[in-house]
């Protein structure tokens, strides 16, 4: 199947960060085979690309996709009291299609807003996993894994809900997936190591959440005596392909273990803001060379899946935060919302658009007024749009979005079902 997408607007690659230019894009199956003039392409199907913009697709490093039935319902709460007194006693009460409905609602926020791929943390077997498959989404999925000691029941299970959907979805080649340790809080230092071990045994990397609140810190100091990034370098976790969501509360002696370790960082900046949490060192961070990307948590802390809010969001934070207006540009937004995502993901392959790369696009209609005029389509990325404008999505090649119709869900359905959910759990 040869796709082509003629006379567009790309964001492309152009040394560190990016450049704007008129020009095709031939497709053919899930590949990008040539940016510029089309010439012979023989094509089977024509987008047309006058008045539209093409990106990468962006790259959500960061979420839960089935806690998006929570949307709204755990609001101006203090992070631990929106866990463990609001978040936990609802997740009780939800059965696996409660959790296939949620999960089905993220990927529809995901697709109608450009996201292609997610890195996704669940607390269950198989019903999250089949959503996603099939939402024709890219995701790494995580099982949540909670446990104390090498004997533990639950923990011991957990583990095996990971290895099962990685067996039965690993035909999938959108999908990937990675050993999911919670936090260091609920979980003790025996379990992590089981978790390590199994990771080295299947070759899979590590997505955990790390020194997001200040009782964290302060607990792991009073617990082991040094910073949570301390302690999981310790016991040897960094030398897996690790992806750390959060990492807000860092001493400069953290970021530089995090910059030399090679860890990716998934900041999640609007959840950390909501729930009083703070403000992640991302100029720091970015100084120091950390690898940086962007998640936007669940919509139950943010309260959507929308990247273009976060990416706003980051930005603007830090500029405002410390008083200079260069602190997280345009630029350095959009690649950690693109290219570096998609190396957290383990996604080599995309993230980017160039030939060779599998074709995860964007494309997005210029003649809305936040796009207008289009004096840089880069700063309107990160600055004017708001998602919206965001009207055809393609994964490996298939359009997921055409026009704004989106193929693979059924918007009423999944509203009707996760508003069931809701009227049932906290009616
Ligand atoms: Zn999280």
């Amino acid at each position: 199947m040869n796709t082509l997408i003629k006379d567009i607007t790309a964001i492309l690659p152009d040394g560190d960060g990016f450049k704007t230019e008129k020009c095709d894009i031939c497709i053919t199956d899930d590949t990008i085979t040539k940016i510029g003039k089309a010439e012979d392409f023989a094509a089977d199907k024509i987008i047309d690309g006058k008045g539209r913009l093409a990106s990468a697709g962006l790259v959500n490093a960061h979420t839960h996709s089935y806690m998006s039935v929570f949307r709204n319902s755990a609001d101006d709460l203090m992070f631990h009291d929106w866990l463990f007194g609001r978040i936990m006693p609802m997740e009780d009460k939800l059965t696996p299609d409660d959790l296939y409905w949620g999960t089905k609602l993220a990927c529809l926020e995901m697709i109608r807003t450009g996201t292609t791929a997610f890195l996704d943390m669940n607390i269950c077997r198989e019903d999250v996993t089949r959503a996603v498959s099939e939402s024709g989404l890219k995701a790494v999925i995580t099982r949540g894994l909670v446990g104390n000691g090498r004997n533990d029941e639950g923990g011991i299970r957990r583990i095996e809900d990971t290895l099962y959907d990685m067996e039965k979805y690993g035909g999938n080649k959108r999908l990937k997936f990675m050993m999911g340790p919670h936090a260091i809080y609920t979980t003790d230092r025996e379990y992590l190591e089981l978790v390590m071990e199994k990771a080295k045994e299947y070759n899979m990397g590590i997505n955990i959440h790390l020194s997001e609140s200040v009782k964290e810190i302060e607990d792991c100091y009073a617990q082991h005596g040094c910073s949570p990034v301390e302690y999981l370098d310790n016991m040897g976790m960094f030398d897996f392909h690790t992806v750390a969501a959060h990492c807000v509360q860092l001493s400069d002696k953290d970021i530089e273990i995090l910059a030399e370790r090679g860890v990716f960082v998934a900041t999640n900046p609007i959840s950390n803001a909501k729930l009083g949490n703070g403000f992640a060192r991302i100029p720091d961070m970015l100084e120091k060379g950390v690898r940086l990307c962007i998640g936007t948590d669940s919509a139950a802390s943010n309260n959507t899946l929308n990247m273009f809010s976060d990416m706003n969001f980051i930005s603007l934070a830090h500029k405002g935060n410390t008083r200079t207006a260069q602190a997280v540009t345009a630029q350095q937004t959009l690649k950690m919302a693109t290219e570096t995502g998609a190396k957290a993901l383990d996604l080599s392959d995309t993230g980017v658009l160039r030939e060779g790369a599998k074709s995860d696009i964007m494309i997005m209609n210029m003649s809305c007024p936040s796009m207008q005029p289009l004096n840089n389509p880069i700063a309107a990325m990160c600055y004017s749009a708001s998602g919206y404008e965001v009207e055809s999505l393609m994964v490996d090649g298939e359009l997921l979005m055409e026009n704004y119709e989106i193929k693979n869900l059924d918007a009423e359905e999944i509203y009707f079902h996760c508003n069931e959910t809701m009227k049932r759990i906290d009616g």
